[in-house]
């Protein structure tokens, strides 16, 4: 075997060693659950920092970047890019 190919399986298996910290991470990545379900959080919810929504959304307002978010993705789905799990 080549010395090259020696090294390249022996980092693979050092890098695909699972660690305490790793297994600690995918636990806690499995607690939070599989896909969003679908429920949006009320625009009321978010600050409004501009004053200007939602006429005129800025994106250093963290309620005008949620508008701008739902505007694009509204967007892409009236595009017919995206299928929506209603449709
Ligand atoms: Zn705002």
């Amino acid at each position: 075997m080549e010395e090259t190919e020696i090294i390249r399986r022996a980092m693979g298996l050092i890098g695909s060693r699972k660690t305490p910290a790793k297994a600690a991470a995918s636990r806690a990545n499995g607690l939070k659950g599989g896909r969003p379900n679908g429920t949006l959080k009320p625009l009321s919810e978010f600050e409004c920092k501009c004053g200007k929504c939602p006429d005129d959304p800025k994106t250093y307002c963290p309620r005008g970047r949620a508008i701008l978010r739902r505007r694009a993705a509204a967007s892409k789905v009236e595009a017919g890019q995206v299928e929506t799990a209603a449709a």
